[in-house]
């Protein structure tokens, strides 16, 4: 039973990498990104709620985001664990999933961080969103202010782990294949 946290500014990579990972190890992907787009799709007042934040590439309020992991935690039975993609993205959240897993008797072994060039980043962003259809995947301004989140109130997340000594680096630039191989060491060690 492994829960993990995969780490990393927009663009590095963790969708592609979380779901080879799930296929390896049968873990559940609980995405907070891919959860809010579903939701906006479906047209739910949360959706509603949480486009206006998305769209404009800042992050959806603490409380709205740590009530839908707690209910697909809460949803989710017989899990072998989870890939934690995109969430925790503030400290707070990071505090709140401490508390969510421990009254399951779970916690988390640790954050996989995969380390990622800014300028990369802008390209890759980008490339995908040629395709992805985000709003946010496609417009200069918003992937700075992306960024500029990410720098100011997510890299503190990686902090919180550190100092719990849960925090594996990796390199993010590369083949897909031999960043997975980087990614399933660190877990097979676990
Ligand atoms: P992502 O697909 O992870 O890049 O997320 C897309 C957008 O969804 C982000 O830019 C935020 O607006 C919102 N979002 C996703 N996860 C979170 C989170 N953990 N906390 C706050 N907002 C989030």
């Amino acid at each position: 039973m492994y829960n993990i946290v995969l780490f990393g500014p927009p663009g590095a990579g963790k969708g592609t990498q979380s779901e080879k990972l799930i296929e390896k190890y049968g873990l559940t992907h609980l995405s907070t990104g891919d959860l809010f787009r579903k939701h906006l799709g479906e047209g739910t007042e949360l959706g509603q709620l949480a486009k206006k934040y998305m769209n404009e590439g800042r992050l959806v309020p603490d409380e709205v985001v740590i009530g839908m992991v707690e209910d697909k935690i809460n949803e989710t039975k017989d899990a072998r664990g989870f890939i934690f993609d995109g969430f925790p993205r503030t400290t707070a959240q990071a505090e709140a999933l401490d508390e969510m897993l421990s009254h399951h008797k779970l916690q988390i072994n640790g954050m996989i961080a995969l380390d990622v060039p800014e300028e990369v980043l802008r390209v890759r962003i980008k490339e995908r969103g040629k395709t992805s259809n985000r709003v946010d995947d496609q417009d200069d301004e918003k992937i700075n202010t992306r960024i500029k989140v990410y720098l100011d109130e997510t890299l503190p997340v990686a902090d919180y782990y550190a100092s719990q000594s849960k925090l594996q680096k990796i390199n993010g630039v590369g083949e897909i294949n031999q960043i997975f191989n980087d990614i399933t060491s660190v877990i097979d060690s676990y």
